[in-house]
């Protein structure tokens, strides 16, 4: 079968909730994807941000392979011998007091969630019911009912009706309008450190450095999303270091295991995180053995092969070297670490069709709302590949 082939089955087959690029992968390693035609990509995605450590990273894989062959699920009616060396390793790297562990990044947002309501009503003594959380316009938190709830995408929410309550929206880098919107009421304040889906969008500097103030000041939680900026992404292990931020609450996912299997978790200490008694809260997947032993592995690679700061390093080479791009196109660069943004202008005629030239070309990228190009390559990239890739994307940057 050959990459038509696979094309017509799936949209025979599919549901079709996504509009991929046309390229069928069928192998990867380190930053290298081929596809079912041999042909050879650099992957600038990193599938947002899950695969930092590389394609099929041989630690990560060979402790999937020992972990899958012993044993892969206990659920948490009985303990396994995984999950307290990951809850020690995650906590010591992070200087969390706990974690709880779930799978996808949506379930560790709405674990914050609950986490926040549940604190609100018996730590902060919020009358019943009566619970805020103050999120930003333009975030992307993931796809659950309440999440798309307080999404302003229309796409997002179309037909999905009716939602959640408890949730206010302020404008994005905004430490005022956050100011304004606290009530009595306000349990927690949840934002991305850097917007990814909403376009790459890095606020100003200090802006999270004074929410963090404010949320002290009227004892409201601050939650960082760092499902796609934590984990090195952004040069630092979480991207709210950048502004000497610590949060109260973090979520973590996609590259808390490097590709090869859905884990996220939510660290916090006490006693916000310990709100949750036993029966609370659960998921029957959530603290496996194979996904907690898969876990451990991709954030020891993170750290024992310097990806972290790999990533701060070749991030600001990466660019730079877009910043000096003379394309007719380009509104601005921007970004953190290997989190970037190109911002082309309105009469570029959107990003996709410089995505598939781009494919074309053998460098896979996608496009973030419609006039944002992301780049985003796994945190194990060298100098060399980055220049490699810049004489594919200065070509096509370069087209009419
Ligand atoms: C991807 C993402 C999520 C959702 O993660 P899923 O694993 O797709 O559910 C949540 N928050 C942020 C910031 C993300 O980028």
């Amino acid at each position: 079968m050959n990459t038509q082939d696979y094309i017509a089955l799936e949209s025979q087959y599919n549901a079709k909730n996504y509009k991929p690029l046309d390229v069928v992968l069928e192998r990867g390693e380190g930053i290298w994807v081929w596809d079912v035609d041999g042909k050879k990509y650099l992957d600038f995605l990193s599938a947002y941000s899950a695969v930092n450590q590389g394609h099929a990273h041989p630690t990560i894989l060979q402790a999937m392979i020992d972990q899958a062959s012993r044993l892969p699920l206990t659920s948490r009616a009985f303990r396994n011998n995984q999950l307290p060396l990951l809850a020690k390793e995650l906590c010591e790297l992070t200087g969390y007091q706990r974690m709880l562990p779930m799978n996808s990044g949506a379930e560790a947002v709405e674990t914050a969630i609950k986490m926040a309501r549940k604190w609100g009503y018996k730590v902060k003594c919020v009358p019943e019911g009566a619970a805020e959380i103050i999120v930003c316009a333009g975030n992307f938190q993931g796809r659950t009912t309440t999440i798309i709830g307080f999404s302003d995408e229309a796409q997002y929410r179309d037909g999905f009706g009716p939602f959640t309550p408890g949730f206010v929206t302020v404008p994005y880098g905004d430490a005022d309008a956050l100011e304004r919107a606290i009530t009595p009421n306000t349990v927690a304040f949840m934002v991305e450190p850097i917007q990814g889906e909403g376009g790459v969008i890095v606020p100003p500097p200090g802006y999270l450095k004074r929410a963090r103030e404010l949320c002290t000041q009227h004892n409201v939680l601050l939650i960082a999303d760092e499902i796609q900026t934590g984990l090195g992404r952004t040069g630092k292990l979480f991207a709210s270091q950048w502004d000497e931020v610590r949060a109260d609450v973090i979520t973590v996912g996609k590259a808390l295991s490097g590709g090869f299997y859905p884990v996220s978790a939510v660290l916090a200490d006490d006693p916000i995180i310990s709100v949750f008694k036993p029966g609370d809260h659960g998921s029957t997947f959530g603290g496996n053995p194979l996904g907690a032993a898969v876990a451990r592995a991709a954030i020891r690679v993170l750290v024992e092969e310097n990806m972290i700061e790999n990533a701060r390093e070749q991030g600001d080479y990466l660019i730079g070297r877009l910043s000096r791009i003379e394309s007719q196109h380009i509104q601005e660069v921007r970004g953190r670490g290997l989190l970037i943004g190109v911002e082309l202008k309105p009469e570029a005629g959107g990003a996709r069709r410089f995505c598939e030239a781009l494919k074309e070309e053998g460098l896979l990228c996608k496009e973030t709302h419609d006039n944002v190009i992301r780049f985003a390559p796994p945190l194990v990239i060298t100098r060399a590949d980055i220049d490699g890739a810049m004489d594919k994307i200065e070509k096509v940057l370069m087209m009419d």
